[in-house]
């Protein structure tokens, strides 16, 4: 059976977690898009880990790790990456490239660069990991796909075709160093060395599992509201975040994906610029939900940034599951809410004085502004520990309830701490 463990919101919901939970009983997980801009942290017995283009189940003898075509393929961090486990004694976990995936050229890296500098203030707030310029050049059709380092010729005129037109745009719009055709070319020789270990016909392999009735999980990055279609544009990452991208971005059947889990976190945060609707706007309220937030404070697992705090917001969380087409909600981070009196939930938005559940276009939700209805807390009572549902508190048990009711999709499992065995399993009466 395939599922999709994929955000319903701006990314750092805990995705990471709940992955590598689910690992445990598959055979094989894979990552379908974005690149190593973002990252997912995890804590497991061998330590604490930020895996950025790795999925999450590398720490598993019995697992096999994907790199999906949709994924936005950085070969010297992957390689990095697969030390940086190795070296604290993980294993070696058997990964495979898809030989269609397409690789982050240096150039895209500083185009990043470039390009946010003459953007200055009015920049899209970019990791500068290349990814934007990587898909830009993937539609335009002069991406690199991995197999076409195995073949010199296509190669060699391929680097000549994109050095020129690449060189135009350095010297007359960004006045930069220009790029050299021969160290290119080594370097992608150097690339195709690296990778070739790992190169395989993934479409082809998963279609093998899938008729011998594997377990496979298809591992998304981010969350619904950083999808370049339905999150909010232009503040969006540069390849979907939603589950059925999963088919494309891995080469396997839209109907496989049985289930989709959907991972919401207890309060909201987000990462760069954008409209966030339910931020905290008192900096020290704000500091304390990020100092005690994640496991160890809510900044960036790849850049560190600060990341922006808020409020849950079932409006945001109601879109984002319906649109991953959510089967189960994964609820995570519960934990962290224990120091609250009273908890704000965001129920509704007043855009030009009107109020609405529905999320809307990116001008519209400029304009929105938080209604909020405030639920008792649970202070003072640590949930870290329990397994069982009805071992809560009274008022963290409304509170998921309650939440759940407003976004109306089934909360079938909810994390209460950082680990493998912080989860509560629950039956929901919205479950289909
Ligand atoms: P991802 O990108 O969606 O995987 O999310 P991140 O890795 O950026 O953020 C999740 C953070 O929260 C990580 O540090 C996790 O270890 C941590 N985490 C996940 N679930 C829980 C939970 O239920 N409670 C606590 N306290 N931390 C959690």
């Amino acid at each position: 059976m395939v599922k999709a463990v994929v955000g319903a919101n701006w990314g750092d919901e805990g995705k990471g977690k709940i992955t590598d939970m689910l690992a445990e009983n598959a055979d094989i997980i894979i990552r379908f898009q974005g690149g190593a801009n973002a990252g997912h942290t995890i804590v497991n017995n061998y330590g604490k880990f930020a895996l950025h283009t790795l999925p999450s189940g590398v720490f598993y003898d019995h697992t096999t790790s994907i790199i999906g075509n949709g994924v936005a393929l950085d070969i010297p961090k992957l390689m990095k990456e697969i030390k940086s486990i190795t070296d604290e004694n993980v294993p070696m976990p058997r990964i495979l490239v898809s030989d269609r995936c397409q690789i982050v050229m240096p150039y895209h890296v500083l185009f990043d660069q470039y390009e946010e500098e003459r953007l200055a203030g009015k920049s899209f707030g970019s990791t500068k990991s290349g990814i934007a310029p990587f898909y830009s050049d993937k539609y335009a059709k002069i991406g690199f796909q991995v197999s076409e380092l195995f073949d010199e010729e296509i190669l060699k005129e391929k680097v000549e075709r994109v050095c020129n037109l690449k060189n135009v745009l350095l010297e007359h719009l960004y006045h930069k160093p220009l790029l050299d055709q021969a160290e290119l070319l080594d370097t992608l020789h150097s690339y195709r060395d690296m990778v070739a270990p790992y190169v395989c016909d993934v479409s082809l392999y998963l279609d093998k599992a899938i008729k011998e009735g594997k377990e496979i999980l298809l591992e998304g990055q981010l969350g619904t509201l950083k999808d370049p279609d339905h999150g909010i544009y232009p503040m969006v990452t540069s390849s979907s975040t939603l589950a059925a991208y999963g088919a494309i971005g891995a080469g396997i059947p839209p109907y496989e994906i049985k289930k989709i889990v959907t991972v919401c976190k207890a309060y909201s945060s987000a990462v760069g610029a954008g409209a966030f609707v339910t931020e905290i706007l008192d900096e020290v309220e704000a500091d304390e939900l990020r100092r005690r937030g994640g496991d160890g404070g809510e900044y960036g697992a790849t850049t560190h940034r600060p990341r922006r705090m808020g409020w849950f917001d079932c409006v945001a969380s109601k879109y984002g599951c319906r649109l991953q087409g959510t089967t189960d909600v994964a609820f995570t981070v519960l934990d962290v809410l224990g120091y609250l009196d009273e908890i704000p939930v965001c129920t509704g938005y007043e855009i030009d004085g009107e109020v609405t559940t529905d999320f809307p276009v990116t001008s519209k939700l400029e304009k929105a502004k938080p209604v909020y209805e405030t639920l008792p807390g649970w202070k003072g009572e640590d949930i870290r520990g329990i397994r069982d549902f009805d071992q809560l508190p009274e008022n963290c048990k409304k509170y998921v309830e309650f939440i759940e009711q407003q976004i109306g999709f089934p909360i079938t499992m909810v994390s209460n701490g950082p680990g493998r065995e912080d989860i509560i399993y629950r039956t929901s009466k919205l479950a289909k």
